[in-house]
């Protein structure tokens, strides 16, 4: 329990950003959205650096939107994170509310510069993830489910059947799902 403690701060290695330096980003992430706002003709979002998210963004419609832009990205990411909510604004400006990730929405995602797909893989993601993971134990005896956060290293009997004279291994049915991704 130490041990992984320790490697978990591991991955806060780098110095995080100062609050002056977020509070730039996030002036600077508003003058973006401002631009593209007159020139698209959208209403007034407000956008917010938030260390909350573990990776990419959320806009909430308005009047005024709410564009929330995790901090815990590259200052490209943010940018493209930033230009992938304006698209979802001019969207919901042309076509209601429930455009999604539609083809047309990816067109004019496209015409704003956004190159990614989906929000990166950031330190505080995997953080959440590896705190997240859960490895699944089902007994072949009473049907018991069990969870933990690592792996038995040996077999394992279950302590309810054993207790009841009745002897059942444990069986490994689920394991973290290391490559699951969240839709931005
Ligand atoms: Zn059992
Ligand atoms: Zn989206």
């Amino acid at each position: 329990m130490k041990i992984e403690a320790l490697v978990q701060l591991d991955l806060f290695s780098e110095a995080p950003p100062t609050r002056e330096e977020l509070r730039a980003d996030q002036a600077s992430l508003q003058a973006l959205y401002d631009a593209l706002a007159g020139a698209y003709r959208l209403p007034p979002a407000r956008v917010e650096l938030s260390s909350r998210r573990a990776t990419g963004g959320v806009i909430q419609y308005g009047p005024p939107h709410v564009i929330r832009i995790s901090s815990h990205m590259s200052s490209t990411d943010r940018r493209q994170t930033l230009l992938h909510e304006t698209a979802h604004a001019i969207c919901h400006d042309r076509w209601g509310v429930d455009e999604g990730h539609s083809s047309r929405f990816w067109e004019v995602a496209h015409e704003l510069g956004v190159t990614r797909k989906t929000a990166p893989e950031t330190d505080r993601l995997a953080t959440i993830r590896a705190r997240n993971a859960r490895y699944t134990y089902r007994c072949v005896g009473c049907a018991g489910e069990w969870t933990r956060r690592s792996p038995f290293g040996r077999a394992r009997l279950c302590a309810a059947c054993e207790g009841k004279g009745r002897p059942s291994r444990l069986i490994l049915v689920r394991r973290p799902k290391r490559a699951a991704r969240r839709k931005g």
